[in-house]
């Protein structure tokens, strides 16, 4: 899978509904064609891949994650769950495991968000928490829409059957690297995931004036990106905390025209704040319009929220079963929240949910650097295949 927009540095740029992205799929698809396995799609570009076992009609088990990347993403983030829920398929199949109800293999569309803002749109949209259409008119830099993107991912599959969203399932189980040094510094091999930190997103455009860098009064000045540091610094102090468990990060930044003689007429961030506590995490998300305005100098300013998703818990009989499977197959194992958010998050609120870390090395994602070790990887997907089957026998 890594072949498929591998980078110079031995990483991958994978982008949601990009060429790369379908050549992806292309490959999954026949993997799973070669497992007895029919693929779909649906109104929002996920991709699932159905084993036909069992009852038929019985709400099947589904596994899966993302084959999506960063622009300079890892080999592993997301596609390890895609293809671990393929191995088990697989072994469940060649072991004769007997199953009661189907097995889906899933890879939601624009888990990382990062062509495509917000991100698990493709899980959000199939659980009913937002709908495909409010998704379908959002652009990456180039103007390219969500719509768009469906539009060449239909023309690049036309044969592809397109099921409703919102079906049921009996579980959903998803497997990824940590992507914190959690694991690896446990010395652990399993992370029995008891669920995930929330996070609070946002969009911020300081409006100010262009104007001509030598004759400009600086009182005259309504300078975009001095204010967007004023206001970057102000929430930033909000979000430091003596315990250092708050996430804070701009990690995207425009400003226009970007011309070195010009004073900025705009600038627009991403604020992006995760807490384990959901109730600090709303104190200091429902701080940050106020914080904006405040800090805006001569600007106008607009915030936006794109995200406000308290922290979960996944259910003690998911939790426990992994924790079953993990001592059964004699893997060292430990509980812990996932500090990244994840397509699991939408899954459970719709039906029983949970997660297996495995580790990563020095805690990298988001990175091309981002490694794994063949022995971890295939820890984790037996324990998936074990979960699997309990959850489909
Ligand atoms: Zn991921």
């Amino acid at each position: 899978m890594a072949r498929h927009g591998a980078t110079a540095s031995g990483g991958v740029n994978r982008q949601a509904l990009s060429a790369e992205e379908f050549a992806a799929w292309r490959e999954l698809i026949e993997w799973g064609r070669t497992l007895g396995m029919t693929p779909y799609t649906d109104a929002i570009g996920n991709l699932f891949l159905r084993l036909q076992c069992g009852d038929p009609d019985a709400p099947a088990v589904l596994t899966g994650s993302h084959l999506d990347s960063q622009p300079s993403g890892g080999r592993f983030d997301g596609v390890f769950g895609v293809l671990a829920g393929l191995e088990a398929v697989q072994s469940i199949v060649d072991a004769g495991v007997p199953l009661a109800r189907p097995i889906e293999v899933v890879a939601w569309m624009n888990e990382e968000g990062s062509r495509f803002a917000p991100g698990m749109m493709g899980s959000s949209a199939f659980t009913g928490a937002a709908t495909p259409e409010s998704y379908f008119e959002i652009r990456d830099s180039a103007g390219v829409s969500v719509a768009d993107g469906l539009t060449q991912l239909r023309a690049a599959f036309p044969d592809l059957e397109r099921r409703a969203l919102r079906r049921p399932y009996a579980a959903y189980l998803e497997a990824h690297i940590e992507q914190g040094p959690v694991l690896e510094g446990a010395g652990r091999t399993i992370g029995i995931v008891t669920g995930i930190q929330g996070k609070q997103t946002f969009r911020v455009t300081v409006r100010g004036e262009e104007a001509h860098a030598g004759t400009t009064l600086r009182r005259e000045r309504k300078d975009a990106l001095l204010a967007a540091i004023d206001i970057i610094g102000a929430l930033s102090s909000e979000a430091r905390d003596e315990a250092d468990l708050v996430k804070f990060t701009v990690g995207r930044l425009v400003v226009e025209p970007n011309a070195p003689s010009v004073v900025p007429g705009r600038a627009i961030f991403s604020v992006d704040i995760r807490h384990p506590d959901s109730a600090v995490l709303a104190r200091l998300g429902d701080a940050v319009p106020q914080l904006c305005r405040a800090h805006a100098g001569p600007c106008a300013v607009e915030v936006v929220r794109l995200t406000a998703a308290p922290s979960l818990a996944f259910p003690d009989d998911v939790t426990h079963a992994i924790a079953e499977a993990a001592e059964r197959l004699g893997l060292s194992a430990m509980r812990l929240p996932s500090a990244a958010g994840h397509d699991a998050r939408f899954l459970n609120d719709v039906c029983p949910t949970g997660m297996i870390f495995v580790p990563c090395k020095d805690g990298i994602s988001h990175n091309e650097a981002e490694s794994a070790t063949p022995g971890d990887l295939a820890a984790g997907a037996r324990v998936l295949a074990e979960v699997i089957a309990q959850h489909a026998r």
